[in-house]
């Protein structure tokens, strides 16, 4: 149901410092629950049900080429393995505030994974809520890469397209466009009356471009506008349950950013 949070934290260290985090967020229902029971146990057989409060589990990953796109959650008795921390939070509509908080006070963010439910995302009412807290998570990111202040390195962003099992799921080229489009008629209805008053884009108060997610004054988003921004954006297609192509994808991203 919720944000999970990976901290990572490097097996090989001696001494203790603040782990590298991977921030798992997406709406309810998408599978995040699931995700985080199939890296934690190896399989998602176990009941997920809605929490209120925060849980979290500690994985291990082997970093061995022969076994790295294994979620498998290794004892660590042989070779190299790096530890999470997994934290997955509430992802109820009203406690999203409580989400982006835990992006913002994650001191060593990494990575941020968004789980969608890809079989879900060719309705309206599920594509709608989606793509808003989407332009949410992704706004943050942008104004986190834009602030100097403290000299954050960009963050990238998994979109995991989740539930490939189904046959009602959207390949991710359309999860993708899907996404697209819908951010599109949001940063449009946010930015009412901004790009139509002729006003200049340099006489526009920069705190309304940095407002802006994307390009600015494009009238199409698109994910490669964050590129401007160093923030990288994939989609992935997976599944937790059922056959598909599993979450080995998903775990590889992960591992390649920590
Ligand atoms: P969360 O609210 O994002 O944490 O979502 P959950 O993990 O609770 O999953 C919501 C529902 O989707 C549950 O009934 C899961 O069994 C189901 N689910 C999760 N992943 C998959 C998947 O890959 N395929 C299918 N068919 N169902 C899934």
């Amino acid at each position: 149901c919720a944000p999970i949070i990976l901290h990572i934290i490097l097996s090989s260290s001696s001494t203790y410092t603040i782990p590298p985090t991977v921030v798992m967020v997406g709406p309810s229902n998408a599978g995040k629950t699931s995700l985080l029971t199939l890296f934690e146990r190896g399989s998602s057989d176990t009941e997920t049900h809605t929490s209120q409060i925060s849980q979290s589990v500690e994985l291990n990953a082997s970093t061995d080429s022969s076994s790295k796109t294994s979620f498998r959650n290794h004892e660590a008795t042989d070779g190299t393995y790096t530890k999470f921390l997994l934290i997955d939070t509430p992802g109820h509509g009203k406690l999203r505030n409580s989400a982006l908080g835990k992006l913002n006070r994650s001191e060593k963010l990494h990575a941020v994974v968004f789980v969608v439910d890809a079989a879900a995302l060719g309705e309206q009412e599920t594509l709608a809520p989606t793509a808003a807290y989407l332009y949410d998570v992704l706004l943050f990111l942008q104004k986190r890469a834009t602030t100097s202040a403290k000299s954050k390195a960009a963050i990238p962003i998994l979109i995991a397209a989740n539930k490939m099992d189904l046959f009602t799921a959207l390949p991710s080229t359309l999860v993708r466009s899907n996404l697209e489009a819908e951010i599109t008629r949001i940063r449009a209805s946010k930015s009412k009356g901004l790009l139509d008053s002729g006003v200049g884009s340099d006489e526009i108060g920069s705190e309304e471009q940095d407002s802006w997610l994307g390009e600015y004054g494009s009238s199409k988003f698109t994910f490669s506008q964050l590129q401007e921004f160093e923030i990288e954006v994939d989609v992935i297609p997976g599944n937790v349950t059922g056959d598909g192509p599993g979450a080995d994808k998903w775990w590889w991203w992960i591992a390649q950013r920590i």
